[in-house]
């Protein structure tokens, strides 16, 4: 067993590798070498320990050993929905707690990845938002829960054909614009073509508008972008997204104007969930309509799903139609997602990591929250 200071590997570009190899004393000329060797077995192959690495010296992969490791985060509790999707509660250290959820559909899987435990938002209908903000994830531990999820679906090697993990979505736990470097840094080894592997187009960041950084994201990771708008007017924005207080609506659009990469091939996406009597009505559908025009957008309409203590409810199914059809004239195609996980509290904005035990009325609430799911769910066609 290497001893419990020892650094995980993972997060590390190849740079950072080679100067970790030559701090433990490999040659400046060979560390380059060596690097690549590790880099393939750590992000291509998934290795998972040095004495897999069959193709380099036994001397070297004992050393590697002693001085590194290639620890994933730890999981505490893995949940399976009854549609298949796949919650992972995880842990790095004392109170470190972040949750990630694979979504399996026909034709893809999708990682979704935290980036914060809590969150600085307090976006009023979202669960991570009851909770502070605890620290922000290293690279290390954002895309220590790809490595994992691959693991737990035995999706090795990264180039391989026929992959669970296709696409990777930032709509986990956090704000991923406010700590850019560590998403950057796992993005950049995440979409490597030599790496992980990912396509840039297959990966896309969710914010809840840190508009001076949506340039940055653009131009230094290039993946895809996605807007949690909820709202189209400033009053009830600053109500369910606080930070529109900070960058208004308008500012925020002109942001998604200007893109860098945005185009009608790579549209933005649109998030809007669906609050019974907040939001949810035909006129607002038109303006969202509106004020998106002239942007290559796509629209997402999500279905509120409730977590204990929540101030909202879901919108009425026909509203959502109804809001849906109007979105759908104006040529925005299949706009609502379909809530996924909602049994094991892996949907959108369900996600939270509580460190104390289950108390009994946290227990009562998880229950009368399923109940009122259910009903929810049997309204639905
Ligand atoms: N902080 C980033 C990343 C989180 S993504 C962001 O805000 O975009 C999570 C998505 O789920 C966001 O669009 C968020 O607004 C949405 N969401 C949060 N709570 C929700 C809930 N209870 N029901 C449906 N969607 C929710």
């Amino acid at each position: 067993m290497p001893p419990a200071t020892c650094e995980s590997l993972i997060g590390l570009d190849g740079k950072a590798l080679a100067t970790a190899l030559t701090g433990q004393g490999v040659a400046e000329g060979q560390a380059r070498m060596r690097a690549n060797q590790l880099w393939n077995w750590i992000y291509v192959r998934g290795a998972k320990d040095f004495a897999a690495m069959g193709n380099l010296a036994k001397d070297f992969r004992k050393d590697m050993g002693e001085a590194f490791t290639l620890a994933r985060p730890e999981i505490i509790s893995e949940q399976i929905s009854t549609d298949g999707t796949r919650k992972w509660l995880l842990r790095t250290g004392p109170g470190i707690e972040f949750e990630t959820v694979y979504i399996p559909e026909k034709d893809r899987g999708t990682l979704c990845v935290s980036s914060q435990v809590g969150c600085t938002l307090n976006c009023s209908f979202c669960h991570t938002g009851t909770q502070k903000l605890v620290r922000n994830l290293t690279p290390a531990e954002i895309l220590g829960q790809v490595m994992l999820a691959k693991d737990a679906l035995e999706d090795w090697p990264s180039t391989g054909t026929n992959r669970k993990v296709t696409n990777v979505v930032m709509m986990g736990m956090g704000e991923p614009l406010y700590n850019f470097d560590n998403v950057k840094a796992a993005l950049t080894i995440l979409t490597d073509g030599d790496g992980l592997a990912l396509s840039k187009r297959r990966v896309t960041l969710s914010t809840a508008g840190v508009v001076p950084m949506i340039p940055r994201a653009g131009s230094e990771i290039g993946s895809g972008l996605a807007i949690s708008l909820h709202a189209v007017r400033d009053e009830l924005r600053d109500v369910l997204v606080p930070i529109n207080k900070k960058y208004p609506i308008k500012d925020l659009l002109e942001a998604c104007r200007t893109y860098p990469g945005a185009s009608n091939a790579r549209r933005i996406t649109f998030e809007y969930v669906m609050l019974k009597e907040v939001n949810d009505t035909a006129a607002e559908a038109r303006e969202l309509v509106r004020i998106l025009s002239g942007i290559p957008a796509k629209i997402n309409l999500i279905p509120f799903n409730a977590w204990p203590g929540a101030p909202y409810e879901c919108s009425s199914w026909t509203k959502i139609e109804k809001f849906a059809e109007i979105v759908n004239r104006a040529g925005y195609a299949s706009p609502v997602r379909t809530p996924r996980g909602r049994d094991i509290m892996a949907a959108c904005g369900q996600l939270k990591s509580e460190s104390v035990k289950e108390r009994a009325s946290t227990r009562l609430a998880a229950e009368k929250l399923a109940d009122m799911q259910s009903a929810q769910l049997a309204r639905m066609p």
